[in-house]
């Protein structure tokens, strides 16, 4: 008997058993396949969030431009905000990224 992460979870159960004692994911005798179904989905997540924090990211640059004058007053906020949550949202993503594929499935 090993122990496998649960795919749903992620706590420790049983390969043998037919359902998470934690969460009650049925797991059909199925574990590998599952598991790595939620690795990919997991990974598309991911791959999601780093398309909308680099849309975030140009769009303030985009916006703090726009005109060909250096942006003023809400619209620089707005701006600002935007570009510092893109760039720190997509490094934090990049990151995640990173670790997810240190897990092997
Ligand atoms: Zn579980």
């Amino acid at each position: 008997m090993a122990l496998v992460e649960c795919p749903r979870c992620q706590k420790r159960i049983s390969s043998k058993a037919k359902q998470c004692s934690h969460c009650q994911t049925s797991i059909n005798g199925n574990l590998a396949s599952l598991a790595k179904i939620s690795h990919i989905e997991k990974s598309n997540q991911l791959m999601n969030h780093t398309f909308i924090f680099l849309t975030l990211f140009v769009a303030g640059a985009v916006l703090w431009f726009w005109g060909g004058e250096v942006a003023q007053g809400s619209r620089a906020i707005v701006a600002i905000s935007s570009f510092a949550i893109g760039f720190s949202g997509y490094l934090i993503t990049r990151i995640r990224i990173v670790m997810h594929k240190r897990k092997s499935v």
